[in-house]
């Protein structure tokens, strides 16, 4: 079609190509993909593992390495269209009792019905990922900090109602939060969101816990 860089199939530059599977089909210098042929059953099962390398395998929710990729991915396009993205950090109080008092697999059932409860209250386009232990952050495109806080707030209440019946116990638990977005940062960056939004998420501990701070 014209092309100025050239377009190569396996190394070799070509206006016109049969590709066979596997054929290795590169646009100008940089963009380079593999062409291949798979059936159903194939496809299902690179789905699978393409999932399993974002996703976080005790709640189902992203993982980190993938949420880091979204939140630098958000981060720049905010930057070069002048938009809006928060960063919320969620933290599960005093979530060592609920192990000590109730085994440590009812803390993990806990972990994946506080994320189901989050879940539900959050739009698709939300990344909402398991940060480390009892962390979670989610990446809010276009929505300011104000914003940020009161989906927070939403998040902090529906995990405070949920009752978490495991082997004749019912466990309660809370969350706090803290939320920073682009405006918050001197020089936005997706390590100065998480730096903001981790300092609130301590003054909330600070403050009482099953809170979400949106300041200081
Ligand atoms: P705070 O309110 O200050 O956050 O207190 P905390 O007890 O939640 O904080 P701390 O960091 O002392 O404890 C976190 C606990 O989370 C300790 C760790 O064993 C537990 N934890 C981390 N990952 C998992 C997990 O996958 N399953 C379970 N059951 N527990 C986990
Ligand atoms: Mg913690
Ligand atoms: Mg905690």
């Amino acid at each position: 079609m014209g092309s100025r860089n050239g377009v190569f199939v396996g190394g070799k530059r070509v206006t016109r190509a049969k590709l066979e599977h596997d054929s290795w089909l590169q646009f100008g210098p940089r963009v380079a993909f593999r062409f291949s042929m798979t059936d159903l059953r194939e496809e299902r099962l690179l789905r699978k593992l393409y999932e399993s390398s974002t996703r976080d395998a005790l709640t189902g929710v992203y993982n980190r390495l993938h949420f880091e990729e979204r939140l630098r991915a958000e981060v720049a396009y905010a930057i070069r269209h002048k938009a809006q993205a928060s960063l919320l950090i969620i933290d599960l109080d005093h979530f060592k009792r609920v192990n000590d008092t109730y085994g440590h697999p009812a803390g993990d059932a806990v972990l994946k019905r506080a994320c189901e409860a989050c879940s539900k209250a959050l739009r698709t386009e939300d990344v909402f990922a398991r940060f480390g232990g009892e962390e979670f952050a989610v990446v809010l495109r276009g929505i300011d900090v104000k914003g940020a806080a009161r989906l927070g707030d939403r998040l902090r209440k529906a995990v405070a109602a949920e009752v978490i019946e495991h082997e004749d116990q019912r466990i309660q638990v809370t969350l706090s939060a803290g939320a920073a977005s682009m405006a918050c940062c001197q020089h936005p960056s997706a390590e100065e969101l998480i730096s903001i939004a981790d300092r609130r998420l301590y003054l909330s501990k600070e403050q009482g816990r099953n809170r979400v701070t949106s300041e200081g």
